[in-house]
């Protein structure tokens, strides 16, 4: 019996637009469900949207609209781009469907039943302003293992870490900006803590990419809390027998790739239960996602099958970040391609960028997108290599014989599409999707020094046989190349394909069409060139956009001389200096601020000095920092440096010494 595979990809969120980031995973996972099934192998490929969660609630409240208004606007957009993308999912489901919260109702009644669920009364941020629970993205405040800025649920800019409901220091509340206090409430837990040992061993036998497992590794190996899986929201999947409570989004989100399959499964008379509650039976579950959701998947979501009963995913293929411009993505400073607004409807092709992101790194690596490599990976390669070979040999052939000539396909010829075939097919099945495009790309390569070589139209003058023979050979080429392509670039595979006279049903044709001999005597109609080349003026103008994006960001951050003036900058002269404990970067200062008492402060610049070298030197102190308590000690000020990410920290100092609490404007 044959195995057959799921192949998912994270949930899109429903709260705003596609950009460049989010594809980074869907067009690897859709090229790598082509290359499945090139294979023959039973491939069925699930998505849909994340309709949960805090962000989504605020944003809808933002927009006076509901969060069901919001999550379908987002649900639409998502599905029409990923179609526009050619990225076909067999089913594009929802979360907030029947069928997720049925599935995730049956799932958490089954771990509380099994006894993996447990109660707990828990402080939790509470705005007694607003007069109501803050959960996740309504608090923010201070990360309590790094110090940083931190999100209720996630210290998004520190560490990285999954913060649980309480966990979060000097909470604040974000609807209100008012300081939150601690209240206790009942909520509950699942018990991840006892699925320390299957994690460990499930983590060394899965699949995928390394980042995945080695990331995930490192957290069990650390402490594993039990996992506060209840929120007090309104929009959710309520908590069975409690009114006030919803499930924790990242609970009912992965079950979405259990209800989608159901959802298909219906559709399509097939049995859902072979794929999901078939443990060590004959189906290949694989997860794509970003490299910034590997807890969860890695985590809480094999924990959680494994805890119901349900099959456990074989592999997690993890992508890297994507930086814009070489600057770390991010919305609000402007560093974003939103793949509507600045690719599609600037009328690009999706098989460019569909090539671009799939073959410009290794898929755990970081992409640093910028539209120059852009335009010289499809100017050099797509155009130089893969269209210049296809538009040659077909323009030669439509030319001087109309059709498939005569003649014997070399040994030479077989052998390099048979290796380019097995490359191609291995690399893909390891996730390395860069490496089989290359190796596809190669062939071309070795078409055009073929073609150049074996001269058909000098051969044509006086051997016409002759040069049949070496057109057909390339027209094997073009063939294999078009069965090779196909994954990552099917449209234009599709129309090289019907350009060697194949007809249409290039998506229905496996690998091993690609060493299947051409006919001879099939029409060869007048090619048109595969792709066209990306003028500088037209590469000018999107680096034009994305300035300009980045410009209005920054601009929209500008602060007024008032706002400036409430900064209370002062020089200082150290007076004390020691390590903190358990902490390699954070020093604890005393400061002299020209105040009654010393100031203490605490600094991230044990990496870079030395605590007995600063004892006496001046320092620029911004004195009214919000207050905040790193690994248990008080800061009260923050000491200004400069940054890099090689140099570490280089502090500010005065020009020449000056009394202390000298003021800075
Ligand atoms: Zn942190
Ligand atoms: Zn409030």
């Amino acid at each position: 019996m044959q195995r057959r595979t799921l192949v998912t990809c994270g949930l899109p969120y429903a709260n705003g637009p596609a950009h460049i980031g989010h594809l980074r995973t869907y067009i690897p996972a859709d090229l790598f469900v082509r290359s499945l099934r090139k294979q023959g192998k039973d491939t069925t490929f699930v998505c849909g949207s994340d309709a949960h969660g805090t962000p989504i609630v605020i944003n809808a409240e933002e927009l006076g609209v509901t969060p069901a208004e919001l999550v379908q606007k987002y649900h639409d957009h998502f599905d029409e781009t990923f179609k526009s993308l050619n990225i076909i999912f067999d089913k594009f489901g929802n979360t907030e469907s029947d069928t997720n919260h049925n599935r995730t109702t049956e799932i958490v009644n089954t771990l509380i039943a099994k006894g993996y669920v447990f109660s707990q009364s828990i402080e939790l941020a509470y705005c007694p302003t607003c007069d109501r629970f803050l959960p996740d993205r309504y608090v923010e405040g201070v990360c309590p293992d790094c110090g940083a800025v931190a999100r209720g649920d996630e210290c998004d800019q520190g560490c990285g870490k999954h913060l649980e409901p309480g966990e979060i220091l000097e909470p604040l509340c974000k609807i209100c900006k008012s300081k939150a206090e601690y209240r206790v409430q009942e909520h509950f837990f699942f018990k991840l803590s006892e699925f320390k040992g299957f994690l460990s061993d499930y983590l060394d036998k899965l699949g995928g990419t390394s980042n995945a497992r080695n990331y995930a590794k490192g957290w069990v190996e650390g402490e594993l809390h039990d996992w506060c899986i209840t929120r007090n929201l309104e929009w959710g999947v309520r908590f069975p027998g409690h009114e006030n409570l919803v499930v924790y989004v990242w609970v009912d989100a992965p079950i979405g790739y259990i209800s989608f399959t159901e959802e298909w499964a219906d559709e399509h008379g097939a049995d859902w239960k072979k794929y999901w509650m078939n443990p060590g039976g004959d189906t290949d579950i694989i997860h794509f996602i970003g490299g910034d959701i590997i807890y969860h998947h890695c985590i809480f979501w094999p924990a959680l099958l494994k805890g119901a009963g349900y099959t456990l995913p074989r592999a997690v293929v993890a992508s890297g970040m994507v930086k814009i411009g070489d600057k770390t993505f991010s919305k609000s400073r402007g560093y974003v391609v939103w793949v509507n607004d600045d690719y599609l409807d600037k009328g690009f092709h999706p098989d460019l960028l569909r090539y671009y992101l799939a073959s410009y790194t290794s898929h755990t690596k970081e992409l640093n997108f910028s539209w120059k490599v852009f335009q010289e990976k499809v100017n050099n390669e797509l155009v130089g290599t893969l269209g210049n070979f296809v538009y040659r040999t077909l323009l030669f052939a439509h030319k001087n014989f109309g059709t498939v000539p005569d003649g014997d396909i070399d040994s030479e010829v077989v052998e390099k599409i048979g290796a380019a075939k097995d490359a191609v097919t291995l690399a893909f099945n390891e996730y390395e999707f860069k490496r089989g495009i290359d190796a596809a790309m190669n062939l071309a390569a070795f078409g055009n020094v073929y073609f150049q070589s074996n001269e058909p139209w000098q051969l044509i003058k006086t051997d016409a046989p002759g040069a049949g023979k070496v057109v057909r050979n390339c027209i094997q080429i073009v063939k294999a190349l078009a069965v090779l392509f196909e994954p990552v670039m099917p449209v234009t595979a599709s129309a090289a394909w019907a350009q060697v006279g194949m007809g249409a049903g290039l998506d229905g044709a496996s690998y091993d069409e690609a060493t299947v001999a051409v006919e001879v005597g099939q029409p060869i109609p007048k090619p048109a060139m595969l792709f066209a080349k990306i003028e500088d003026t037209t590469i000018q103008e999107m680096e034009e956009i994305l300035e300009k994006r980045v410009r209005e960001a920054t601009k929209k951050k500008h602060v007024t001389f008032e706002e400036f003036s409430e900064l209370d900058i002062r020089i200082g002269t150290i007076v004390s200096a020691e390590p903190i404990k358990k902490s390699k970067k954070l020093l604890k200062l005393l400061v002299d601020l020209g105040e009654n008492r010393d100031r203490q402060i605490v600094a991230g610049i044990a990496e870079t000095h030395n605590p007995d070298d600063l004892v006496g030197r001046q320092v620029v102190v911004l004195a009214n920092m919000q207050p905040a308590k790193l690994f248990g000690v008080e800061s009260r000020g923050m000491i200004l440096a400069g940054g890099s990410d090689s140099g570490g920290a280089i502090l500010l100092v005065p020009e020449r010494e000056v009394p202390a609490g000298t003021s800075v404007a």
